[in-house]
């Protein structure tokens, strides 16, 4: 049961592209490296300049990484952010990680991605929704903490 365990980790750490990026052994448009992070463009972009920054271990998602690891990123995301505007000239960016499948996450690694934004470039925004009465009171239930 263990080795199987172990397998099937094995598979899914040799199967992902993303450490296949960070092993170099598939290329990319490096925009920032150092020992925790990787940042690369996203090879299929939302904008010009989309770039993904990501912890050099394999993390699933945003509840697997550890905190320090996690605030490593987070300081590389808001550089990389950094030097968008200033290089692309651009007035904003959105800063997105898609947390597990259903919420559109394709590639099992953890990222984040940085997607430059310009006024009217016709990048929509999630659609705006609303509370019944008492509806906001039972979510708040659900999740709030402390
Ligand atoms: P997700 O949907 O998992 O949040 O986003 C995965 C992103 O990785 C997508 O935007 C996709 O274009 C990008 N991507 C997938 N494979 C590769 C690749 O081999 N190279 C690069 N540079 N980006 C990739
Ligand atoms: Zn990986």
């Amino acid at each position: 049961m263990k080795i199987e365990n172990s397998l099937i980790e094995n598979y899914n750490y040799m199967s992902c592209i993303f450490c296949e990026i960070i092993k170099g052994n598939v290329p990319c448009y490096k925009v920032y490296e150092d020992e925790t992070c990787l940042a690369f463009l996203d090879i299929r972009p939302a904008s010009q300049g989309h770039t993904l920054v990501l912890p050099k271990e394999h993390w699933e998602n945003f509840e697997a990484i550890d905190n320090e690891t996690l605030s490593k990123v987070m300081v590389v995301v808001k550089k990389i952010g950094q030097a968008i505007k200033a290089g692309l000239g651009v007035e904003g960016y959105n800063i997105v990680v898609n947390n597990n499948a259903v919420a559109g996450q394709i590639v099992p690694h953890l990222h984040f991605h940085i997607i430059p934004r310009k006024s009217g470039d016709g990048l929509e925004p999630w659609p705006q929704g609303e509370y019944k009465t008492g509806e906001a009171e039972e979510i708040l239930e659900k999740i709030k903490i402390g």
